[in-house]
């Protein structure tokens, strides 16, 4: 038997030496009754109470043996279907020298995310928050023909990123596990095709690890084109929000979603300003209830700094929020600045809330439904009134319209037209298409047939490795802990003898281990001298998704008691069936569906 000459004899390996049996009582898998103050979510809960991670600081987590199993697992699936497709693994290093973020560029455009460092000799340089820059500076080294693309590369490896609010444990790290990957391509055409392929491993990934997901239009920034998907873990507690058609199946996340925000005109257009007094209207609610019009009456009225810091004022329809991605993007990727209260009024001469396009002296930009608004409400420019019949290019005039309003729920499918639900996701992927980006500034080029110098065209995409692991743990609990996918368990199944002082019980539960791990079942024996309720408890917590149970009276009626960790489904098996149900068990599971 392997292990056999191991003093530990219940810690078998597989051939390659992995672990495929561990007993409990010599692993370290230290679980709490509690959860930490600091954890918000359940998966952030859950994965500390079982064991799995411990925070050092702030967004800063080790990986206990058992979390870093089901770490493995996900990344031996990520690994599984790179190679499939034909990425191939590298390594680069955490730290890279400062230069060749001048060089891209980065350098100053990373605000305070970047980890910057010095080094005995005062050299600057940077703890990796992504790798496209080391990856680049590989390929312009070494990449000289056309006949070397493409070329896929990728790796398994720890990022910083210094977050302005780590939160939820694994899910927003400072430090984090990520698969990165970047593509290199003679021309569109070929990027196109491992972007594409890069996609579909995506799916199969997300797919393989047993979670609910949809792959949604992303925003790309200010990059441009329409080439990018985020993999979205279905959740509730998601950071992102998503906008979906049921019908169509549309989905893109919120920040790029499109729909049409149709004001209202309430009255009879070509009827001439009309001021009136509204005190203490700051604010479109109020205002619409005062004046009894509807909110998509109103035009809201927002002013903000652009890169130059000069003043822009954005219109949009009263109902809706504004998009401050769009509005990022329409300002080629600078992030606009809201004025303060004092600084609008400092500009515009009167306070937030009576600011008016009319006659105004600033640049002007509104959401495309203002274009609509035939006779509308407007700030009047003075305290405590507004316009009634403001009309576009009559009484104020735009310099572009634009689309700038968040989507919300019901609001028309930009695709079939039919109602929008809007759900929450935790992005654990993210497929891109870079374009030139990188191979511009860095000099990659290869020569081409005809023997002229041409720009590499890349991609990059991006797996949040614990991410996905939080996620998975998001996505599959129940009151008594963790309910694992099959394949992202660190174990496969938890065997329990109740009584060990018992030989019958031990016998025949070592038996059952013999067994399980021959047919290469993973298994965590609870050989703990604790009490059934406490083995009970540890196993739905690590959330195992079988449970093996054998004791004096199991035996009794001839068998071991199986439980099914997610349905909680408990069936009694002959002791001699037992392993070949279970092995039938975790085949159907694992079973691409
Ligand atoms: P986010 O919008 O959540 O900050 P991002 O767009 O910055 O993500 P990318 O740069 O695309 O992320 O990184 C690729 C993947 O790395 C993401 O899809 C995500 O799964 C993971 N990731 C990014 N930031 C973190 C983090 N702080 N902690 C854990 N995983 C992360
Ligand atoms: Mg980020």
């Amino acid at each position: 038997m392997m292990g056999d000459n191991h003093s530990d004899i219940y810690t078998r390996l597989d051939p390659h030496g992995e672990v495929l049996a561990q007993r409990y009582s010599t692993y370290f898998a230290p679980t709490l009754k509690e959860a930490p103050a600091e954890a918000e979510i359940v998966s952030h809960k859950l994965l500390i109470r079982a064991g799995f991670i411990r925070r050092l600081a702030a967004g800063i987590y080790s990986y206990l043996p058992i979390g870093l199993r089901s770490l493995r697992k996900v990344e031996r699936i990520i690994r599984g279907e790179m190679n499939r497709f034909g990425a191939r693994e590298v390594l680069l290093p955490a730290v890279q020298p400062a230069e060749l973020w001048k060089e891209s560029g980065r350098w100053d455009q990373f605000g305070p995310e970047l980890l910057r460092i010095k080094d005995r000799h005062d050299r600057d340089y940077v703890v990796g928050p992504t790798h496209e820059e080391v990856i680049t500076d590989i390929i312009r080294r070494e990449v000289r023909s056309f006949r070397d693309l493409p070329l896929n590369l990728f790796q398994i490896q720890t990022k910083f990123r210094d977050e302005i609010r780590p939160r939820f444990g694994l899910m927003r790290g400072r430090e984090f596990i990520m698969k990165d990957g970047y593509s290199f391509d003679l021309d569109e055409v070929g990027a196109e095709r491992s972007y594409q392929a890069m996609f579909n491993a995506y799916q199969n990934v997300f797919r393989r690890c047993g979670l609910k997901f949809a792959a949604v239009e992303a925003n790309s920034g200010p990059i441009g084109g329409s080439y990018s998907h985020e993999f979205m873990v279905l959740a509730d507690s998601g950071e992102d929000a998503i906008a979906f058609c049921p019908q169509c199946q549309y989905a893109a996340n919120l920040e790029k979603a499109t729909a049409p925000a149709y004001p209202i005109t309430p009255g009879p257009i070509g009827q001439p300003l009309d001021k009136v007094y509204t005190p203490n209207c700051r604010h479109v609610p109020e205002l619409a209830r005062y004046l009894n019009v509807p909110e998509a009456s109103i035009v809201k009225s927002l002013l903000f700094f652009d890169a130059q810091k000069n003043p822009l004022l954005v219109l949009i329809p009263g109902h809706r929020e504004i998009n401050l991605v769009k509005l990022r993007d329409a300002l080629d990727g600078f992030e606009p600045t809201l004025a303060s209260p004092e600084e609008a009024e400092k500009i515009m001469g009167v306070p937030m809330g009576y600011v008016t396009p009319i006659k105004a002296q600033t640049r002007i930009w509104a959401d495309q439904g203002i274009e609509r608004l035939k006779s509308g409400v407007a700030g009047a420019g003075e305290k405590d009134y507004h316009y009634l019949n403001a009309e576009v290019d009559r009484d104020f005039q735009v310099n572009q319209f634009l689309d700038l309003c968040l989507v919300e729920a019901n609001d028309p499918c930009p695709k079939c037209g039919q109602p929008l639900d809007i759900k929450r996701g935790i992005e654990v992927g993210h497929v891109f298409k870079l374009g030139l980006k990188y191979s511009k500034a860095l000099g990659a080029t290869v020569t081409a047939a005809d023997g002229s110098e041409s720009l590499i065209v890349m991609g990059c995409y991006g797996i949040g490795v614990g991410r996905t692991l939080a996620a998975a743990a998001e996505q599959n609990h129940d009151p008594d802990g963790l309910v694992w996918p099959l394949a992202l368990a660190p174990f496969q199944v938890a065997l329990l003898p109740l009584q060990i002082q018992n030989p019958n019980v031990l016998a025949a539960a070592e038996e059952l281990l013999d067994k399980l791990t021959a047919a290469g079942v993973e298994v965590l024996y609870d050989d703990r001298d604790v009490r059934p309720g406490v083995k009970f408890k540890d196993a739905d917590l690590l959330g195992l998704p079988l449970r093996l149970t054998v004791s004096e009276k199991t035996l009794e009626k001839g068998g071991a008691e199986l439980k099914n960790r997610a349905d909680r489904v408990v069936v009694t098996l002959d002791l001699a069936a037992a392993p070949t149900e279970i092995v039938r068990l975790i085949k159907a599971f694992l079973a691409p569906s």
